[in-house]
């Protein structure tokens, strides 16, 4: 079952994965990728869905519903990076 996330949490995660993003590959110490919500691993990789609307953490296998509150919110935090 996926779990919803609050539009203020996933402004932090979009925010994290945009600045890991941004990190130089050959940095010695890149910028790991942000904790899962659910159980603080942290995952190989996001997928978010073509339509927004989830989020799903690779490794952990936990996946996240996004309202479209939540994405907007999302969106806004990784543009500000
Ligand atoms: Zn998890």
């Amino acid at each position: 079952m996926a779990i919803l996330l609050t539009p203020a949490r996933t402004a932090r995660l979009f925010a994290a994965v945009a600045v890991q993003q941004q990190a130089f590959p050959s940095q010695q110490h890149p910028v790991p990728l942000p904790h899962c919500p659910a159980c603080r691993r942290r995952p190989h990789q996001f997928i978010l869905k073509a339509d927004g609307t989830s989020l799903d953490f690779i490794g952990c296998g936990h996946a996240f519903a996004l309202t479209r509150e939540a994405l907007l919110a999302g969106l806004e935090a990784q543009r500000a990076v």
